[in-house]
């Protein structure tokens, strides 16, 4: 089966495989990763494994922690603005810029609002969150920035509605704070443009239950101590993620999928031209046929990871869907307040997957006339 499911989403085969085979006994370790102490010396091999990887991927710089928490992306929302903005922030009085170009983004301004104060620096919700600010998307309103803001939020890839930035927006110099959830490893990064990265590990990364955050330590350095222990990042920063017991076993795959990424690809370089190919597979069949298969990003923000379009009814929606169930090809149901279909195709989608997927589109839209 390939599963183009959201989140949680497909791991590499090799990852799953090397798991089945360690599961009751880590090699030179006679328990299973399971059963072993979050303080043992092989776990702390393990997350020390993880947290190296992840900086070569990403070339992350010394003066930024990386962190393996829990609570996913949904507890990020808040507490990137509690430990910034608030009365406990460390930029305690300013306020912070939020774009909103889909849902996920909309949710996050709403939690840090529980925080501190914010603002909207720019929503594309009048068109259904189809686009991104300009220049990215011509015709698109242009973000309205507060020079003096805390730092500017931003959903690099918006799950929902398939609407990907190509490239980080330009804020002036204000900290960037990123939700990547959707495409973390999906391509490099230059760390130096931002001040936080987070991303829950279930669709890129890893399974659920870890989230991951990069972030620069001086930019939190000056949050109050009297926020909640565990939703103080230098909390996490000071104890190098042991502070409570974490998510070992979903870190050991973390560990596993880098190692993955680094045996196979040998670097985000190479991960992202695969991830170019195998959307550009899906959009050609879009583009030669915009009235059948309607994409929902409009151009300049269409997402690598999510292809998100719609057919002409409903019903031809749920024949398709049906048809492509008995091609062993599932999980393609877009999220409703979307409708049509998502096709999600994280590092771990095999090219032959979407190679299935376009074949079949293909067949589907002449088999309708
Ligand atoms: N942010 C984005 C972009 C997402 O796609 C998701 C989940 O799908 C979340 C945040 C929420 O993550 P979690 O379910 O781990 O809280």
């Amino acid at each position: 089966v390939f599963n183009f499911s959201a989140g949680p989403a497909m791991l590499p085969l090799p990852v799953l495989e090397q798991a089945r085979d360690e599961m009751l006994c880590l090699p030179g370790v006679g328990a299973s990763v399971l059963e072993i102490s979050h303080r043992s010396p092989a776990f702390i091999a393990i997350i020390e494994a993880a947290e190296a990887n992840l900086r070569t991927l990403l070339g992350v710089p010394d003066d930024y922690a990386i962190l393996f928490l829990q609570g996913g992306g949904r507890l990020q929302f808040w507490m990137t603005a509690a430990n910034l903005i608030g009365d406990l922030g460390a930029q305690k009085g300013k306020s912070a810029d939020y774009l909103l170009t889909g849902s996920w983004g909309k949710q996050a301004m709403a939690e840090a609002k529980k925080a501190g104060p914010v603002r909207v620096a720019y929503d594309s919700s009048a068109t259904n969150f189809d686009r991104l600010p300009a220049p990215f998307c011509e015709g698109a309103a242009k973000m309205d920035l507060d020079p003096d803001a805390a730092y500017v939020h931003y959903t690099c890839n918006e799950t929902i509605q398939g609407v990907q930035f190509p490239t980080e927006p330009d804020t002036g110099g204000v900290p960037l704070v990123c939700d990547a959830s959707s495409d973390f490893l999906h391509k490099p990064l230059d760390i130096s443009k931002y001040g936080l990265i987070y991303a829950c590990a279930q669709k890129n990364a890893g399974p659920a239950g870890v989230t991951i955050v990069v972030v620069k330590k001086d930019l939190v350095a000056n949050a109050s101590p009297d926020l909640p222990v565990y939703c103080n990042y230098n909390t996490h920063i000071a104890d190098n993620s042991l502070n409570n017991t974490p998510p070992t076993f979903s870190i050991y795959i973390v560990k596993l999928v880098t190692e993955w990424l680094m045996q196979e690809f040998g670097d985000l370089k190479a991960v992202h031209h695969h991830n170019q190919k195998k959307a550009g597979l899906l959009y050609d069949v879009l583009d030669a046929s915009p009235d059948f298969y309607i994409g929902h990003a409009q151009p300049g923000c269409r997402s690598l990871m999510n292809v998100a379009f719609r057919l002409p009814s409903d019903d031809l929606t749920d024949a398709f869907l049906s048809g492509a169930k008995k091609r062993n090809l599932t999980d393609l149901k877009g999220h409703r307040s979307v409708g049509g279909a998502r096709a999600s195709i994280y590092n771990a989608m095999p090219i032959e997957g979407v190679e299935a997927l376009r074949d079949y589109m293909v067949e589907f839209r002449s088999e309708q006339g």
